[in-house]
Order: C-alpha cells, then structure tokens, then sequence
C-alpha cells in the first residue's frame, strides 16, 4: 500500500494558548477533538495528539481574507498511550515541519533522498492522502501549502511532515531549521561536498545564503566570499565566517571574486537569489573543475545560460540543490545538535520576532532586505 494510501494519522499541535489569535483560524478536525469526536471519515483512522511545534513555513492561511471568527475553548484530549505507539512521535514532543512530500516508495525515497521524490508536487495545498482537514467557520476547505500550512496556531499535519527535535532547543531558533538552515548547509555539506582550504562564493547573502556561508566555514573553507548588493548582509555574512566581502553595486562582482583568488577563480560558488544573470555570474567565477550550486528559484520558464567549452576543458560544473539534498529526519536533528554543540550560529540568524498580529510588518520588512531571518511567534 502506497503511503499516502494508509491510515493518515492527523496530528494536532497547539502552538500556543491564546485564545484572540486563535480566532485566525477554524479547525474542523480540533473542533471535532473538542467534542469527544475520534473519527469523522471512516476512511481514516482519526487519531489527535498535542505537540508543542516550532513552524516556520506557509502563508497560504494568510492569503485566506474570508475566516470568520471562532473561539476554540478548552483543550483537546490527548489519545490513549496504546494509540501513541502507533507513531513515531509521542505527546509532548517537540518537531520542526517539513515541507517534503515523500511516498515511501521510489527510489529517491529509499534511498534517503526524498526531496526528489518522484511523487513530489501530488499535495502541494492538501494532506498527503489528497484531503483538506482544515476549513473555515463556514465549512469551506483551507489550503495547506506543502503538507504544512502551519503558520497559525493549529496544523493537522501527516507524520511524514514532522521530525522530532532535542527538546532543549528553544522554538524560535528550531523553526529556522525548518528550511533555511537545512537548504544553505546542506547545500554545502551534500551538493558541493566542500573540503576544508578550498575557496567558495557565495551570491545573495539572506536568510539561506547566510547559512552557504556558515555552512562553508563549518566545512573549513579557507577563502569565503560573500556578494551581496546590501551592506547590511554583507556585515552579517562577515559574521557568519565570510573573509571577504564584495558589494555587487560597486563593479564587477565576477572580476572582484577572480580578483581575489588571484585570477584562479573559487571551487565553489554558490547562487542563493533566483536571478537566471546572478547564476552566470556565479558560474564565471569558478576555477577548473569548480562546482557552481543553485539553490535560488526561478520563475518556471527562466534559464541560464553557460559557456559550453567550459564545461568540457575546464570541467565546470552546474548543478541544483533542494532542501539541504538530504533526508529531513537525518538532517534536521544533525543541525540541531550543531547548534548545541556551539558551532552553528541561530542566534544571531534570528534578527526579529513578530506576533502574529504584525505579521504584514514581518513580510514588509523582508522585502527591503532588512532582517536575516525573522520569526512569527504565537
Ligand atoms: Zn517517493
């Protein structure tokens, strides 16, 4: 049986216990809970456990103008310790959502590389199994982006979609694991697979691109080199282990990283942005047998452009990198202890937390470019 074709155990987390932010959002599955209810489609075995959970993804909810209000009392009953053996994950837990679809069956999915997972794309706005739990006062389906939907204070989630994390680690540092963490790290750790004393360069200096940097420093990098257009970033990077910085407003950002390796060009260079002539940059900067990685997104038609001789006599190399390119059960705990360890900086990835309230002043502040990583706290 396929995966998404198996009982969907829902899970229920309660991010927080305020009552005038919860009327953001109608859950049917918790209004369920609150009546006694276990099952309410006998497709499905209905089980709702309480987590607490860090989230950081999705703001389709957001998009969602039409939510009348409801105020959910009391709080939802815990399931029988028999029924929590079913699962992985226990009351109490802590996890960090992840945004990735897996069937558990391909073999990206074997093979520990479910990102790639050929069934990747089937519920981008609905549960693994196709349904939509979540609906408004009036009965009307939400949308839950990439299995997570979860910026709001109640997510039904499938398990596959969580990955339990060292409790220790407080909420607002584990929810930047949740993407930009993984995605900038495991760039370097699983695609470029950097050595210690090579050279990288690294374009687009926000909240992914900062973590290529500290990736690569993590990686022993010995010359990395951070372009950015904003002076902000380009400090932070420094901070993040950046030993050179370059202002893509002043020059030539190819001629400026060429320059700095002595005209050699980097090992590796990384493009964090999206922007199809920053990946040509990022590529004309590579020396012999460089690896170029891509981790922005384009729109869907974009394409870049590369010299095809330097392919073959230089053995260049262009290539993508989703999601940290590994497994999120295996690299979400790695990072996790990284940090606990002292060696991965969150702390100083966190520039702002928001209430949910002021959340449009979170996006806002986002598009000029002012904060690192910002977090919406409940
Ligand atoms: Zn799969």
């Amino acid at each position: 049986m396929r995966r998404y074709e198996r009982p969907v155990f829902s899970l229920i987390y309660r991010i927080v216990r305020d009552r005038a932010l919860a009327e953001d959002l109608a859950q049917e599955t918790f209004i369920k809970v609150l009546n006694g209810i276990r099952s309410y489609n006998p497709q499905f075995k209905f089980s709702s456990w309480i987590f607490k959970i860090a989230n950081n993804a999705a703001i389709d909810h957001l998009r969602k103008k039409s939510l009348d209000t409801l105020s959910l009392d009391g709080s939802p009953s815990a399931q029988t310790p028999e029924q929590m053996r079913a699962t992985s994950l226990q009351l109490g837990d802590h996890v960090v959502s992840s945004f990735i679809y897996m069937c558990g069956e391909c073999r990206f999915c074997a093979s520990g590389r479910p990102v790639l997972c050929t069934e990747q794309g089937k519920a981008v706005t609905t549960l693994p199994d196709g349904s939509v739990r979540t609906r408004d006062a009036k009965g009307n389906p939400l949308n839950i982006f990439s299995g997570c939907g979860v910026m709001a204070q109640y997510a039904t989630m499938h398990v596959d979609n969580l990955v339990k994390i060292d409790p220790k680690i407080p909420f607002d540092r584990a929810a930047l694991v949740g993407c930009a963490v993984t995605t900038g790290v495991g760039a370097v750790f699983n695609t470029a697979r950097v050595v210690p004393g090579s050279s990288v360069a690294v374009f687009g200096c926000g909240g992914v691109g900062l973590n290529v940097v500290q990736g690569a420093a993590l990686a022993g990098a010995g010359m990395i080199v951070a372009v950015d257009r904003v002076a902000q970033k380009l400090e932070w990077a420094r901070r993040f282990g950046a030993t050179h910085a370059v202002d893509a407003r002043q020059g030539d950002p190819v001629a400026e990283v060429r320059a700095l390796t002595g005209g050699k060009g980097v090992n590796y260079a990384f493009e964090v942005i999206g922007e199809p002539a920053v990946m040509r940059q990022a590529y004309d900067v590579l020396a012999k047998r460089g690896v170029c990685v891509v981790l922005g997104v384009t729109p869907p038609t974009a394409e870049v452009r590369v010299p095809a001789l330097s392919l073959v006599f230089e053995e260049r190399v262009l290539t993508g990198s989703i999601y940290g390119a590994g497994a999120p059960r295996v690299e979400i705990p790695k990072l996790i202890a990284l940090y606990r360890a002292g060696k991965l900086l969150l702390d100083e990835l966190l520039t702002r937390r928001y209430p949910f309230a002021r959340i449009n002043e979170a996006y806002a502040a986002l598009e000029r470019g002012e904060v690192a990583r910002s977090v919406v706290t409940f």
